[in-house]
């Protein structure tokens, strides 16, 4: 490998992605700052004092693996990028003279290898290390196994054509090539809401329809009492997996599915759990999915829109020291480079979906049976999944898609008070 000479825009372009990187570590430090201290009232009545110690211990070690495997990718990166790796590799794969198809799907494909062997150290200390320290691990090593041949074969068999179609369209399809490919993607993702739930889900978990019995029973009332159809209500066997609990709903319209975890059936009252079931409700009453698909689609139209105009941008190749400007590379370096920025789009969606969350807590309490079942769910899941009670705002804003539990319940009691 010969070394390339520096560019600004090289420089540039290392100075976002490190500011990204600083951002991230600067939000995790302070969360892990900010939860040393006791908890004041009224959260120290809800967990008690040795929970809450573990709790801290806890984040404070999810937050060191997460800095540590972002700063091992950044030393990774940069000494590859700034050597000519991205090049160096570019020259490897066209030597085998593979048609350009064949060859792009090759280059990204292999980036990704690479980057999944970095991560998969850290994935496994996260599962066995980590979360089996504080109980949490229930997965087997066969288990962890079977899960990664799975995702490796959906990623060939749904990523290969799809980044093939998308370099095809690139090549071929001229000036309007994003609007196609926005087009393409949009279908993609409005087929996948329908194939997820039916043929990928269940390769990783059983569902099973939820067994005739009280709880049963009391969803149905509840769902009937406010003409909700519900008619796919399952079990899943999230404790394959973890002792974490939770519940979620899938699909649209009549291809609406509600999947509640064992695990929270177990932990839970039957009020709790019709309550957790009526916040999902809530959800798919507020229209909550389909907004955030269609605000989706949008932010997917402006990438494609970005994506266009940068892949003719020859200081995009030359930023990573690449010579000419081969598309799949192109798309490579997009990724890189729009990452940082997208960050604030995210922050748009994360804030919106927090918003959402109150929205659906909101019409649980109005609607379930006891409006005060959900704030005692929503503390023994915190207390089960030693849940971080105290956030930073700023660690909150980058990354809660939940507000924290403080506030949920806040709003929960006022909403009850005026009742
Ligand atoms: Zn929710």
């Amino acid at each position: 490998m010969s070394m390339p000479t520096w560019n600004t825009t090289a420089l540039l372009f290392a100075a976002l992605l490190v500011s990204g990187y600083l951002l991230e570590g600067l939000a995790l430090l302070l969360d892990s700052r900010h939860l040393r201290h006791p908890l004041p009232a009224p959260l120290n009545t809800w967990v008690e004092a040795e929970t809450w110690q573990k709790t801290q211990i806890y984040t404070q070690a999810r937050h060191r693996l997460a800095i540590v495997a972002s700063t091992v990718d950044l030393l990774i990166l940069l000494p590859f990028w700034f050597g000519g790796g991205f090049l160096a590799l570019d020259r490897w794969i066209t030597g085998w003279h593979w048609d350009t198809l064949a060859t792009g799907v090759a280059y990204i494909g292999l980036l990704m290898v690479f980057s999944y062997a970095i991560h998969l150290p850290f994935t496994l200390y996260g599962t066995f290390g980590l979360e089996a320290r504080f109980g949490f691990n229930r997965m087997t090593w066969k288990t962890f196994v079977a899960d990664q041949i799975k995702m490796a074969i959906l990623a060939i068999l749904l990523g290969g054509p799809l980044l093939a179609g998308l370099l095809a369209l690139f090549y071929q399809a001229g000036s309007l090539a994003w609007l196609y490919g926005w087009i393409g993607m949009t279908l993609f993702s409005l087929i996948l809401q329908w194939v997820v739930p039916r043929w990928i889900l269940p390769l990783f978990n059983r569902f099973s329809p939820l067994a005739e019995g009280e709880p049963r029973r009391a969803i149905l009332a509840y769902a009937q009492s406010i003409d909700f159809p519900l008619a796919q209500l399952f079990e899943m066997d999230g404790s394959r997996r973890s002792s974490k609990a939770n519940a979620f709903v899938t699909g649209f319209g009549k291809n609406r599915r509600i999947a509640l975890f064992d695990t929270l059936i177990q932990q839970h009252t039957i009020p709790e759990l019709v309550a957790v079931l009526a916040h999902e409700i809530g959800h798919a009453r507020r229209r909550h999915m389909a907004k955030m698909l269609l605000l989706g689609i949008l932010h997917t139209g402006i990438l494609f829109m970005l994506l266009a105009v940068l892949l003719e941008w020859p200081g995009l190749y030359r930023g990573f020291f690449m010579e000419g400007m081969p598309l799949y590379a192109g798309l490579v370096f997009f990724g890189m480079v729009i990452g940082p920025i997208d960050l604030f789009v995210g922050l748009f969606f994360k804030r919106l979906s927090r918003h959402f969350e109150f929205e659906a807590d909101r019409f649980a309490v109005e609607t379930a049976p006891e409006p005060a079942a959900l704030i005692s769910a929503l503390k023994t899941l915190a207390r089960e999944n030693l849940a971080n009670l105290m956030p930073h705002p700023f660690y909150v804003l980058l990354h809660y898609s939940h507000p924290p539990l403080l506030e949920r319940v806040a709003a929960m009691e006022e909403r009850i008070r005026h009742g």
